[in-house]
């Protein structure tokens, strides 16, 4: 897996949640199926009058969201900004090309109350809970960056197994100290709760 597949991945489940921030800080959440996808970036159509839009404009912050059949669930986040001015039409023109339904949405001109959003850095979670054990990975868009999530065990550890015996997906490893496989971990914090001594800690918190 990586990147260049997720990207794919979300192209061919095509209509995708995005979620913005909206001037009161309360989430938003459309399904958004306007889109071109490049190899490493995308963009987007949508009209300015709308909420998306002007949220887009404040804030940026988009989060999209897809689950495929396979039980993949794929994550993008990222911050949305318009795309260069001379390049809008020609873009708008690209989507209008492979989504033909949105001719009849925004006849003729009327496509020009339209404005294209672009994403070329972000960060992707790819989490497949359909594969045994579960598998997870995350990579990045141009500059995006990787957030730290989950839970490691520090050597505070003494080796008692709770953890180990506890964990549903069994990704955590024997030795001084144990080792959780971050590839195969759920975050579901089982290990964290159930340690006697303390020894597992959220990665970003210690
Ligand atoms: S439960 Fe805590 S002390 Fe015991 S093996 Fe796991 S991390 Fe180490
Ligand atoms: S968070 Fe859950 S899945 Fe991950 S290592 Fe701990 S118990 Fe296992």
């Amino acid at each position: 897996m990586d990147a260049k597949t997720c990207l794919n991945k979300l192209k061919l489940v095509g209509v995708l949640s995005f979620a913005t921030v909206d001037r009161n800080g309360n989430p938003q959440v459309r399904c958004i199926s306007a889109i071109h996808f490049d190899e490493t970036s995308f963009y987007f159509f949508t009209a300015r009058g709308k909420d998306f839009c002007q949220e887009l404009l404040a804030d940026g912050r988009l989060q999209i969201l897809a689950y495929t059949r396979f039980k993949e669930m794929i994550r993008l986040s990222a911050k949305a900004i318009p795309a260069p001015a001379a390049e809008q039409a020609e873009k708008i023109s690209t989507i209008f090309k492979e989504q033909p339904y949105l001719s009849n949405v925004y006849p003729a001109d009327t496509r020009q109350i339209g404005i294209i959003f672009e994403v070329n850095d972000a960060e992707i979670e790819y989490f497949n809970l359909g594969v045994k054990p579960i598998f997870r990975e995350s990579y990045t868009l141009g500059a995006g960056r990787l957030s730290t999530k989950g839970y490691l065990i520090s050597d505070r550890c003494i080796g008692c197994g709770k953890c180990q015996n506890n964990c549903p997906q069994r990704c955590i490893s024997a030795g001084r100290p144990y080792q959780i496989q971050q590839e195969h971990c759920l975050h579901c914090g089982s290990c964290y709760e159930n340690c006697p001594v303390k020894a597992v800690q959220k990665r970003g918190e210690q």
